[in-house]
């Protein structure tokens, strides 16, 4: 199956071709950590997570890195609101955790597996100071009054990410005038820090990093100088992608940062721009009181990732209705491999909308193993496994996130199948018991079609 993307660096779609085909590289933009997510960031949480799932389908091995923006002036402000008492330090760590502790939940809630790796700004801070004294040496940043400012008009490729002109950048940065900017376009790399906020030792002063650096900074560290896919929401295109890409290539040299850029389309509820002063403005955890995780992510995949999104009622009423017939059809059913139709659709720039009505069809004609084998590629997995095992009769299971990690216990389930096939039987007890451990209940039976052992798995509870 040729995997294309949609490249918003060529505004075309394109045949994915991996930088090492072995490895396939990829960095999603993540939350700031101070308040709720909101079902609009939970759009590139569950595109980007079906893409991940799809490319650890199609290549051997995928590190997917999504930072965590755990220093940011909102931080700050939030912290000083709600711990008054408290040193600023301790107040914005206390922020920080809690916010990050309820969005991991809220996500696993939604069936977005862990990125391979969440790194935090704070612990990059190193690495933002090396980047930013490369570019100083190189001539594309410069120190003024405590800050460091990327010098734009240094980079002749400065705005071609997101092909805007000069006027209309100008007008997007929300372009700040200040004495110590040579241009007005210049962006913060560095800001000086007073005593009460946070601020770490650099050359240029104790400060801390303005927001795009982190982004250069994880990304090399974890990917580095150049890698695959970079994501997030097409808000983020200008001013934070583009200034992205300009500290990566002017600081290491490379013609590009990543090769394919994708960008998620906007989120409305109820045909309005979600607001709080609208009162149309929905939390992930408001949601999740009132509907299984399983449905926001059904609502969400029917709309193709790079269209704008109407966040309805009635769809996810509609979600609903369809997950329970699905549900009923694969009671008992074994896990089949995903249809070629449905891994095609997918490959097509992530058609989730299409992959749904291969799926449909799929239930229609009433194969339930290959209809459970694509709702587990696109993240239903432990939805598939609670209806294939009849762990779930009526009704939904209470949302909790799974004491284990789903993608384990397949393998061990697997090594298991393969221990019995091979007879050897004290390591298929052996790791029968060691999925005891996880909670993990295991039924063996044979496939009704072909005779072959199967084994299906349920959580204990
Ligand atoms: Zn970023």
């Amino acid at each position: 199956v040729a995997l294309r993307l949609y490249n918003t660096a060529t505004r075309t779609k394109e045949d994915f071709v991996p930088i090492d085909p072995a490895h396939v590289r990829m960095y999603v933009c993540g939350p700031t950590v101070y308040d709720f997510a909101h079902i609009g960031n939970a759009r590139p949480v569950i595109v980007f997570d079906v893409l991940y799932r799809l490319l650890r389908h199609l290549y051997p091995r995928v590190t997917y890195v999504r930072n965590i923006t755990d220093v940011d002036d909102k931080i700050n402000a939030r912290a000083a609101r709600d711990f008054p008492e408290l040193p600023l330090n301790e107040a914005i760590r206390r922020v920080t955790e809690a916010t990050n502790a309820q969005f991991q939940a809220d996500v696993a809630a939604l069936g977005a597996l862990p990125p391979t790796v969440q790194p935090r700004a704070t612990e990059h801070i190193a690495e933002m100071i090396e980047i930013i004294a490369r570019l100083i040496a190189r001539g594309h940043a410069y120190a003024a009054e405590g800050h460091v400012l990327f010098d734009v008009p240094s980079d002749a490729d400065y705005g071609k990410l997101a092909r805007r002109s000069l006027d209309e950048m100008q007008a997007g940065a929300r372009v700040e005038v200040a004495p110590y900017k040579r241009d007005a376009m210049d962006f913060v790399l560095w800001k000086p820090s007073t005593e009460e906020e946070p601020g770490w030792d650099s050359p240029w002063g104790r400060g801390r990093p303005g927001w795009h650096i982190e982004c250069s900074a994880m990304s090399w560290r974890h990917l580095g100088e150049t890698f695959d896919i970079h994501g997030g929401g097409i808000d983020l295109v200008f001013p934070h992608h583009e200034n992205e890409v300009a500290q990566t290539t002017c600081a290491f040299g490379h013609p590009r940062m990543a090769n394919v850029w994708m960008h998620n389309g906007f989120l409305q509820v109820e045909g309005e721009k979600m607001s709080k002063s609208l009162g149309n403005f929905y939390t992930i955890r408001e949601l999740l009181d009132d509907w299984p995780g399983d449905v926001l992510r059904l609502t969400m995949l029917k709309t193709h990732y790079r269209q704008p999104i109407d966040w309805t009622q009635r769809a996810m009423e509609e979600s609903r209705a369809e997950l329970d017939g699905w549900r009923r059809l694969m009671h008992g059913t074994v896990v089949g491999e995903p249809p070629a139709a449905f891994v095609e659709a997918l490959s097509d720039d992530l058609n989730t909308a299409q992959a749904l009505t291969v799926l449909r069809a799929l239930a229609k004609s009433g194969d339930a193993a290959g209809l459970a084998g694509a709702l587990a590629l696109i993240g239903f997995d432990d939805f598939v496994a609670g209806a294939s095992a009849g762990a779930v009769q009526n009704g939904w299971m209470p949302q909790q996130a799974p004491g284990y990690d789903t993608s384990l216990v397949e393998r061990l389930v697997a090594e298991r199948l393969a221990a019995r096939k091979a007879r050897n039987f004290a390591e298929s007890d052996r790791l029968r018991d060691e999925l005891a451990a996880l909670g993990i209940q295991l039924k063996d039976g044979k496939d009704p079609a072909t005779g072959e052992p199967v084994t299906t798995w349920e959580a204990m509870r």
